[in-house]
């Protein structure tokens, strides 16, 4: 019996060169653009291990919990960190980037999440990498939760270790993931006897086996399925227009946002700036007495269709995730989340206006895009 999943043809070393090709045409990149054979933590953890080491002096940038990561990463390789954590309702500033040279001048490294799908907020990361190339350290990116929601131009920006998934608003597989290489970072990497080799955490090894060889015998199986989706979700977002897909994005974090404020019952937008939310997620912080985790049980009791879910860890008391990317970046799935969090939060006594929200998201959605993003 054929099955779509079974029985593939295999995946040649001509087609994963022209996926990469693809993934560096949307990233607007001339640097090397490796795809990496497991999720997005995969290169993430590879270009930290491969680029620090105990000669490292790392500004580690928090914004959210994957820095809070990053961070144990660095100092696992015997770098020296410098953490820079800002509240959750935020973004980090050039300026506190500049400010953290001036006391550590010794930085020649830095760790940054461009949007956090955990905690809402979007960096300004053009002007950071200008403030990180003065000062010529490597500029390392977790884009996972940007790339398709609001652009990510690691050549124009200066970031030296780029990484992304499909998994977010690309509406792509989870299980493949790339990283864009600058020749500065190999060259870093290159000096770095504790670089992973001969290990599947090993940029490396790809570079060696796979780049220098002129892309022509892959190393290993690859994971075809994944590879196949990703060709897929690239392919479409080309075909829609990456303009059209991130003004989706954008718009569906502004009618969310506005949405939710309109609603009542309590509920503000948990990034307080809307500058610095990012167009990939919207959050929310529920009223007092509320429980942000049982608020979202009860309206996804009411439609479990909607893409809710409270915050993670410690968040899940206070933080709702409107998780309105990829496929539900759409005017439906606001309407829909609003309505459920209505009903929600009148069966916990609250008053909530969903009429109001409702028009008012519609009414922002139809506003041309907003400047969220950056
Ligand atoms: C989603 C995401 C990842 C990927 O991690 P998962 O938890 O496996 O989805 C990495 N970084 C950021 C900033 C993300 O939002």
């Amino acid at each position: 019996m054929t099955h779509p999943f079974l029985d593939l043809a295999p995946l040649g070393a001509d087609r994963f060169a022209a996926i990469e090709d693809r993934v560096a045409r949307l990233l607007g990149t001339e640097q090397d653009v490796l795809i990496m054979q497991g999720e997005a933590l995969l290169p993430l953890e590879g270009a930290i291990r491969a680029a620090a080491g105990p000669g490292t002096t790392a500004l580690n940038v928090i914004t959210g919990p994957y820095g809070q990561t990053f961070g144990d990463w660095l100092r696992d390789c015997g770098a020296t960190v410098v953490d820079l954590a800002v509240p959750f309702h935020t973004a980090v500033t050039a300026q506190q980037i500049r400010q953290a040279f001036a006391e550590h001048p010794e930085i020649d490294f830095v760790s940054l999440v461009h949007a956090e799908a955990a905690t809402g907020n979007t960096n300004p990361v053009a002007e950071i990498g200008a403030v990180v190339r003065e000062h010529g350290a490597l500029f390392y990116l977790d884009a996972v939760a940007s790339i398709g929601a609001e652009p990510v131009l690691p050549d124009a920006w200066g970031v030296d270790l780029c990484v992304i998934g499909a998994q977010k608003a690309m509406g792509g597989p989870a299980g493949v993931s790339a990283v864009s290489v600058s020749e500065r970072a190999w060259a870093r990497m290159a000096a770095n006897p504790r670089a992973p080799r001969r290990s599947y955490l090993s940029l490396l090894d790809w570079k060696e086996r796979w780049l220098d060889g002129g892309r022509k015998a892959l190393p290993h199986a690859p994971a075809q399925l994944e590879m196949l989706a990703l060709e897929a979700c690239v392919e479409r977002i080309e075909a829609a227009g990456p303009d059209t897909v991130m003004a989706r994005h954008a718009c569906a974090a502004a009618a969310t946002r506005a949405g939710a404020v309109a609603l009542g019952g309590g509920l503000e937008p948990y990034v307080y700036e809307a500058r610095d939310a990012a167009p990939v997620a919207t959050t929310l912080r529920v009223p007092s007495g509320v429980v942000a985790s049982q608020l979202v049980a009860r309206a996804l009791q009411a439609d479990p269709a909607v893409p809710l879910a409270a915050g993670g860890g410690a968040l899940a008391k206070e933080m709702i995730r409107v998780n309105h990317y990829g496929a539900d970046a759409t005017p439906g799935a606001v309407r829909a989340s609003l309505a459920a969090l209505g009903t929600a939060l009148s069966e916990s006594g609250l008053s909530v206006d969903v009429t109001g929200a409702l028009r008012t998201a519609e009414q922002t959605w139809q506003q041309p895009t907003p400047t969220t993003g950056r």
